[in-house]
């Protein structure tokens, strides 16, 4: 992509005209310093928010509790399909009914139910004022072969939890949970209702998700702001850099590959074999890279990386969007870390491929499946049009799936609750900044959104790469450590934003 269709992208992004001539010759960081939204970047010389390390007795104690529950929540096999949360739903509804809240279990299918529930502040509470704790119950499946250890025994070793959703969703749906009972416990007067809310089938998007959830029982849970997965506190050399608050997410489009070809004997081939059209496709788009496109969120969360990161990568970060450098910054940028580069441009990843049915046989058909990541407000045509002009192929052709996700508008870096967050982070977290956070992956805040809620994807244990790359993978663990940190930054968190001072 060119310099000149790139700089009139992130124009129309930001929102703002300006003449192409004066265009050309302006960097795009300071542009953006222009704007509202950059107007607070924290800065390497700000003091740092001295906070007390060790938690009170009485947090540690909900802590180890909470531990308890994320224990037990990850022996309930919930893999998805099928699923199976009812049980989970269960085991939750027991303690919130001892702790004299009265859940409801929403059914959605057979064995698959949500659950939710509710501390009042008003005999007629606003919903646009309420707050929702979100996280979900299903998980996704294991290779059982390849861990060591049971994935649903929830082994504790050397300082972790080893388990099939410790992190993914249940140690967010124990720590919810917590932060709940918590503000149950205290008694303390509310300016906002308080909303618990577990969901089924977030991995599959399917019947039984939030969405289904939505469409029947939306007045049951009906909220202006939310807290729920997505984001990130980076730990690095065993201290929190920053914490990342998803604030927007990239919509995952499933595209099949699909190429054609006579079908005929094996000992007899010819050139336009279907396997071989597909193979060479599939290549092809795997050197592909996307045009780079700086959404809002994601300009910010520049912005303020340069401020905290090493001067060399600072000083790459700063160049992503000048005219003389960008493309080399991008390119740097992009390798230095695969996520950045999924923040930056929409993504391809071939995941699956089928063809033939015997050893002898030239099949008619191959299949592959590209999963790709859109940055919201891109379109998947635009994509596949590149595609198909590199693809080149009159034997190929692409079918997207039914089952893409949906482009959701992001959540304001302006509302009081983003305020409360970074508050909130800075004294839990030694004075880390919050930077604002667009994820790869798609969460159950896509729907929330486009339902006017302020969803924010707070997860809040402190996670070095090397573990929070376990999520989805083998011998998925948490470090009970980062747990009970998160338990408690999540409970100052709700307690700051819902109790009346
Ligand atoms: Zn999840």
């Amino acid at each position: 992509m060119n310099w000149f269709r790139r700089i009139n992208t992130l124009v129309s992004v930001v929102g703002i005209s300006v003449p192409g001539a004066l265009l050309s010759s302006l960097p795009l960081m300071a542009l953006a310093a222009t704007l509202p939204l950059a107007a607070q970047v924290p800065n390497k010389s700000m003091p740092i928010v001295s906070a007390p390390q060790a938690p009170p007795p009485a947090e540690n104690a909900m802590a180890k509790e909470a531990e308890g529950w994320l224990a037990d929540l990850v022996k309930i096999d919930t893999t998805n399909p099928p699923g199976n949360e009812q049980a989970a739903a269960k085991y939750i509804a027991e303690i919130l009914t001892k702790e004299g809240v009265t859940p409801e279990l929403l059914e959605l299918a057979p064995g698959r139910s949500a659950l939710v529930a509710r501390l009042r502040s008003a005999a007629m509470p606003d919903p646009a004022h309420a707050l929702l704790l979100v996280a979900h119950m299903d998980v996704v499946g294991v290779d059982k072969s390849k861990w060591t250890v049971d994935p649903f025994a929830a082994v504790i070793k050397d300082g972790y939890l080893y388990g099939r959703g410790s992190i993914d969703d249940k140690g967010m749906l124990a720590a919810n949970l917590a932060a709940f009972i918590a503000l149950k416990r205290s008694n303390a007067r509310l300016n906002r209702d308080v909303i618990f809310l577990a969901t089924a089938d977030e991995e599959q998007g399917g019947d039984a998700s939030i969405r289904m959830l939505i469409s029947k029982n939306w007045d049951k849970f009906a909220a202006g702001y939310a807290i729920n997965e997505g984001g990130r506190v980076i730990l690095k050399n065993g201290k929190v850099q920053y914490v990342a608050v998803q604030a927007s997410e990239k919509v995952p489009v499933n595209v099949a590959v699909i190429a054609s070809g006579p079908s005929g004997h094996a000992s007899v081939p010819t050139k336009d074999n279907a396997i071989v059209h597909l193979a060479a496709a599939v290549a092809k788009i795997g050197g592909y890279t996307a045009p780079v496109h700086f959404t809002t969120i994601v300009r910010r969360y520049f912005e303020q990386l340069a401020a905290i990161e090493d001067d060399e990568l600072a000083k790459w970060i700063r160049s992503l969007d000048t005219p003389d450098r960008g493309e080399h910054a991008q390119r740097f940028i992009s390798d230095a870390n695969p996520l950045w580069n999924s923040m930056m441009r929409d993504t391809i990843a071939p995941t699956m491929l089928t063809a033939g049915v015997r050893a002898n046989v030239i099949p008619s058909e191959a299949r592959a499946m590209l999963n790709i990541r859109l940055l919201p407000g891109n379109t998947i045509d635009v994509l596949l049009t590149d595609l198909t002009k590199l693809v080149n192929d009159p034997q190929i052709r692409f079918e997207v799936q039914p089952d893409a996700g949906l482009a959701a508008p992001p959540s304001s870096l302006e509302s009081d609750f983003y305020a409360t967050i970074t508050k909130t982070a800075a004294q839990e977290f030694s004075g880390a900044p919050v930077l604002p956070f667009l994820s790869a992956g798609a969460t159950d805040s896509a729907q929330l959104r486009l339902h006017n809620v302020q969803s924010y994807g707070v997860s809040p244990f402190p996670l070095a790469d090397e573990d929070s790359r376990r999520m989805h993978a083998d011998d998925e663990r948490i470090p009970l450590a980062s747990f009970d940190k998160g338990v408690q930054f999540l409970t100052h968190l709700v307690s700051d934003f819902a109790a009346a001072k």
